[in-house]
């Protein structure tokens, strides 16, 4: 069995819902049995919801009002494109109302409090993919392809965490394999709302921006599913971001190690945790295109061919590196402990980090949103080396970027670093700090710079490693 997703330009109109209805038949007659579907909110939704939630936390009782209308109209609009039983879409249409009027009410109770909570956020940006998900189901039963829609608020048990939830699997396990499983037997096609769960409670969470890819993945697990196919609006897993580098070329192949590097990194194509779950089953993903759904797109499993070593180049923006530095830190035992699980306390996550061999200094990557609050942490953790000059600074400096070069058996190949280094220097990129990565198999070169050159840092290495070369 399959579990797909379609991500939210693949459901953006009600065309493309028509072709998602389509691909799920073909995919239904090719493999004899019912796929898994996952479904995003259409494109643009989840941002428009989240506006909403935040005029409403504002008290700008005007500015959703006229978000309700919007959205009303956006999904009207998909119906009628994807649905021809006029019954079909006027009942469809009402569960969108109601829907919306349950938004408008939510925010209201928002803008009276004056106060919108990390879970009032979850609850109102998974609206979008309870929308679509009706929808979506809907263009099916359109078409004479039995199809449910299935929140994912039944199936995907999550711990508490309002914005990253993270899954239970066994719990998870438990009630997917019970909901879902009949259907797929009858031959039914469940259409399952990404991005969202609940807890064990039953309170609403989300899984991350982006996280319907993990929806998949998870949902793909438990089941366990044959293979998980990610439908999106590009061929596959490029070299890089076609947006940034225009002749990138898809990878017919990538492993697990590589994609992962490359998400973490900031490849918006997969949500950063989508190979988790299917990783240790060895579970293979596809990556492909809804647009152009005859093209093979790319293979994600545990191994991929060896050649060519640099897979693919990344950029992560809106980045701090905060420095930690002092002379009185030389041989002092425990202070990088100390400096980590201070901005761990702080609930912040570190992309990297490097530390000059004298121990003077060590230096780490934060997103820049959390860079007030970490470097808070960090201080109240050193105050006594602070007051005694042990450590001077603990310094930040804004707008930075990561990029990763990414692949596989590079490691302890000199000519890697010093393309890369040659390429930058061309640009007359700056760097600002490097780590590379140290498993045997698994490359990744990480290299600090300032945000303005990313993009052309990003080309001129692409370009330095013939990537856009087949
Ligand atoms: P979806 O809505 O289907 O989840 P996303 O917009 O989240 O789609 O992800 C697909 C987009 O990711 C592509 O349109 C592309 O612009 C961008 N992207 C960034 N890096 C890469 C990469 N290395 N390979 C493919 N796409 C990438
Ligand atoms: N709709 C959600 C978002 O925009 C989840 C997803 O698209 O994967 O973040
Ligand atoms: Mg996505």
């Amino acid at each position: 069995m399959i579990v797909m997703k379609f991500g939210g330009s693949s459901v953006g109109t009600g065309t493309r819902i028509a072709s998602v209805a389509n691909i799920t038949a073909r995919t239904k007659t090719q493999t004899g049995t019912a796929p898994v579907v996952v479904v995003s909110a259409l494109s643009g939704v989840t941002d428009t919801l989240l506006r909403a939630a935040h005029a409403a936390g504002a008290s700008d009782y005007q500015a959703y009002a006229h978000i309700r209308v919007e959205l009303q109209n956006r999904h009207e609009e998909a119906i009628n494109e994807c649905i021809s039983d006029s019954e079909r879409a006027q009942a469809l249409k009402q569960e969108v109302t109601g829907l919306l009027d349950w938004l408008e009410t939510f925010c209201q109770s928002i803008a009276t409090l004056g106060e919108l909570t990390p879970r009032g956020l979850d609850v109102v940006s998974g609206l979008g993919e309870r929308l679509s998900a009706r929808i979506v189901a809907g263009a099916m039963n359109d078409r004479g392809i039995a199809a449910e829609m299935v929140e994912a608020t039944e199936l995907i048990v999550t711990n508490a965490h309002s914005g990253s939830a993270i899954p239970l699997y066994d719990l998870t396990a438990a009630k997917a394999t019970k909901r879902l499983l009949p259907l797929i037997q009858a031959g039914i096609v469940p259409v399952v709302t990404g991005f969202i769960g609940a807890t064990a409670e039953g309170i609403p969470t989300t899984l991350g921006r982006g996280g319907s890819d993990f929806s998949a993945t998870i949902l793909g697990r438990v089941l366990p599913a044959d293979e998980v196919w990610i439908w999106t609006d590009v061929n596959g897993v490029m070299t890089a971001d076609p947006r940034i580098v225009p002749d990138a070329r898809t990878l017919a192949e990538i492993s697990y190690a590589e994609i992962a590097e490359l998400a973490f990194f900031g490849a918006k194509v997969l949500h950063p945790k989508t190979i988790q779950p299917v990783v240790e089953m060895g579970i293979p993903l596809r990556v492909l295109n809804s647009f152009e759904p005859d093209n093979a797109g790319t293979l994600v499993s545990a191994s991929s061919r060896p050649e060519p070593i640099i897979k693919g180049i990344t950029a992560i923006r809106d980045l701090s590196m905060v420095t930690v530095a002092g002379r009185g830190m030389l041989g002092v035992p425990g202070i990088a402990g100390r400096v980590f699980s201070a901005v761990a306390r702080s609930g912040a996550s570190m992309l990297m980090i490097t530390q000059s061999s004298s121990e003077q200094s060590i230096c780490f990557v934060i997103h820049s949103k959390d860079v007030d609050e970490v470097v808070k942490s960090v201080e109240r953790e050193l105050e006594l080396e602070r007051a005694h000059h042990d450590v001077d600074t603990v310094d930040s400096q804004g707008e930075v970027a990561i990029l990763a070069i990414v692949g596989t058996g590079a490691t302890g190949n000199p000519d890697i670093a010093r393309s890369v280094f040659g390429a930058l220097a061309s640009q007359k990129v700056e760097i600002v700090a490097v780590a590379q990565g140290a498993s045997n198999y698994n490359y990744n070169l990480s290299i600090v710079v300032p945000q303005a050159h990313t993009d052309a840092a990003v080309r001129a290495i692409h370009s330095q490693f013939g990537l856009d070369r087949a």
